[in-house]
C-alpha cells in the first residue's frame, strides 16, 4: 500500500514546516512540499504527523485489575496484584488488545508488554497476547515475565530469619520456555517480537539472568527487566550481592545497547556512569512511581549523563491507565520540583524525542524507527489540530505535551500499514471490544488478598516502619 499525506505539518528544526509525506510499503519514501500524488491521499491540512510513541514498559493483563488495588507500596501491592491475576488465555487476549487500542489511540504505535503469564498456561498466555497484537497491528514487544523464585524472596531479610517456599519454576524451565516462545512466536518482520525479560534481581537466581544473556546473545534479541523500583530492592540488592543491583547486572553482562530498564529509581551515582557507557536505556514510568510511593527517577541526572531515557506507562493496575500522552506530561514536568535549575527542565520537543527515538533505541530500532527520515519504517500518528483540546491554536507540540489531549489522533501507520484512520481503529472493532470487556468485568468493590498480610509485617520490619 502506498500513501501520501498532503499539505502536513510537521516539526523542522527552527519549527514546524508544511511537507507532503509519502509511504510506500513499509517506509517512509519521500518528504517534501507538493509531492506527486501516490496511492491512497490523506489530506493532512490542519494536522501534526509525528513519529509513533513508544510505551516501553508495560503489563498487559493488569487491565482487569485497574482501578481496584489498595494504595500499598510496590512489594506489597504485587501480592495483591498476583492473589487475583487472570487465569484464562481469553482475559489475556482482551487486555492486550485493550493496551494496545489505548497506546494507539494516545499516539504510541510500539508497545513492550513484560506479559504476566498464567502459571502452567505459559505458552497460551504468549499465544494470546500474540494474536491480539498481529490482529490490532500495533509493533509488540512481548516480553514473557519470568522468574525463578517466589514473591516473599523479594523483601530484604533485615537479618530476620525467612520460611521462602521454592518457586513453580526452575531457570532450567523458564529458559526453556522463553526459547520455545522465541521459535513460535518471534517474527519481527511483521512486527511481533519475542525477548528475555526476567522480572528483575530480587525474583531471579543469578542462573536464570546468564541464561537470558546467553538467548539474547544467540538470537540477536532485547533483554528487558524491572531495576532498582523501589528502596526495598536497593536494600535486597546490598544484601544479595553486596553491591549495587546494576554492578550485579553489568558484570552477568545484561547490559549493552539492547536493554532497557524498568524505573531505575534507586541509583548510585556509580551506576549511572555503567548504564551510560554501556549504553543501556532506562524506562520512566512516572505515574506507576507516584501510585506506588516508589520515588522519583533522577531523570535529568540522566540525561545530563548520556542515559537513553524513554517513556512507560506501567501496567494499567499501577497507572492505571495507558495513556502515553498523560506519561509523557507527567513524566516530563514531575522533575521540575527537584531541580530550581531551569535551564535543565525538559521541553515538550526533547519529550517527544525521548517518547519516539528514545524508546526505539531502547529497542535498539534506532536506525529503523523513531523520527520521521526517509527511508525509515513508517511508524506514524497524525494528530487533527483543530480537536477542542488543541485549540486555541498555539505550538502543536507544546498543547500535545503539557495539555491533555485526549483522542486527537486522527490516523496511524505502523509498518506502512494504517491501523487508524478518522480516529478510529481499522484493524479491530472497538465496539465489539468495549462489550467483550464488559462482559468479562468482575465488578468487585471489596476483596481480601491472602498474600499481603503475610508479607506486610516483614515489609514494616525491614524498612523501619512502627506497627
Ligand atoms: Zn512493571
Amino acid at each position: 500500500m502506498s500513501f501520501t499525506i498532503q499539505g502536513v505539518l510537521i516539526a523542522s528544526e527552527s519549527g514546524y514546516e508544511t511537507v507532503d509525506v509519502q509511504i510506500v510499503g513499509e517506509r517512509i519514501t519521500a518528504i517534501a512540499p507538493q509531492l506527486e500524488p501516490l496511492g491512497t491521499l490523506v489530506e493532512g491540512k490542519n494536522k501534526l504527523l509525528l513519529p509513533g510513541f513508544v510505551n516501553a514498559h508495560t503489563h498487559s493483563p493488569e487491565m482487569w485489575q485497574r482501578g481496584s488495588i489498595s494504595p500499598v507500596p510496590l512489594e506489597l501491592w504485587l501480592a495483591e496484584l498476583y492473589d487475583f491475576a487472570p487465569l484464562e488465555p481469553e482475559q489475556v487476549y482482551l487486555s492486550a488488545l485493550h493496551t494496545a487500542a489505548e497506546t494507539l489511540l494516545s499516539g504510541g504505535t510500539c508497545l513492550v508488554d513484560h506479559l504476566i503469564l498464567i502459571p502452567g498456561r505459559e505458552m497460551e498466555t504468549i499465544a494470546a497476547a500474540a494474536q491480539a497484537y498481529k490482529e490490532i497491528g500495533i509493533r509488540a514487544f512481548i516480553a514473557p515475565l519470568i522468574q525463578d523464585a517466589s514473591l516473599a524472596a523479594s523483601l530484604p531479610s533485615g537479618g530476620i530469619q525467612q520460611d521462602i517456599r521454592p518457586h513453580l519454576h526452575t531457570a532450567a524451565t523458564v529458559l526453556a520456555l522463553i526459547e520455545q516462545s522465541v521459535a513460535k512466536f518471534h517474527q519481527p518482520e511483521i512486527g511481533i517480537s519475542v525477548i528475555p525479560a526476567p522480572t528483575g534481581v530480587h525474583l531471579c537466581s543469578d542462573e536464570l539472568l546468564k541464561g537470558c544473556v546467553e538467548l539474547s546473545d544467540r538470537h540477536q534479541l532485547c533483554l528487558h527487566t524491572h531495576l532498582l523500583e523501589t528502596r526495598a530492592q536497593q536494600l535486597l540488592a546490598q544484601e544479595k550481592y553486596g553491591c549495587s543491583a546494576v554492578a550485579h547486572l553489568h558484570k552477568l553482562g545484561f547490559l549493552g545497547k539492547r536493554t532497557s530498564l524498568a524505573h531505575c529509581v534507586w541509583l548510585e551515582e556509580s551506576d549511572i556512569a555503567i548504564l551510560a557507557e554501556t549504553q543501556s536505556t532506562v524506562v520512566h514510568n512516572p505515574l506507576s512511581n507516584l501510585r506506588l510511593g516508589s520515588g522519583i527517577a533522577p531523570i535529568f541526572h540522566y540525561l545530563a549523563s548520556g542515559v537513553n531515557v524513554a517513556f512507560g506507562c506501567d501496567g494499567a493496575s499501577s497507572n492505571d491507565a495507558q495513556d502515553l500522552l498523560e506519561a509523557i506530561k507527567i513524566g516530563s514536568i514531575l522533575h521540575n520540583v527537584t531541580d530550581p535549575d531551569y535551564r535543565r527542565w525538559i521541553t515538550p520537543r526533547q519529550a517527544i524525542a525521548m517518547a519516539s527515538l528514545g524508546g526505539a533505541k531502547g529497542l535498539n530500532l534506532g536506525d529503523e524507527i523513531g523520527t520521521l527520515t526517509l527511508g525509515k519504517k513508517a511508524d506514524c500518528v497524525l494528530y487533527d489540530l483543530t480537536h477542542l483540546s488543541l485549540l486555541p491554536r498555539t505550538d502543536p507540540i507544546g498543547l500535545l505535551v503539557l495539555g491533555r489531549s485526549a483522542q486527537a489522533v486522527h490516523s496511524a501507520w505502523v509498518n506502512g500499514k494504517q491501523v487508524m484512520s478518522a480516529g478510529q481503529l481499522t484493524t479491530v472493532d472497538l465496539e465489539h471490544l468495549r462489550q467483550a470487556l464488559f462482559a468479562h468485568s468482575q465488578e468487585k468493590m471489596w476483596r481480601d488478598s491472602r498474600t499481603l498480610p503475610a508479607l506486610e509485617k516483614q515489609y514494616r520490619a525491614v524498612m523501619g516502619l512502627t506497627s
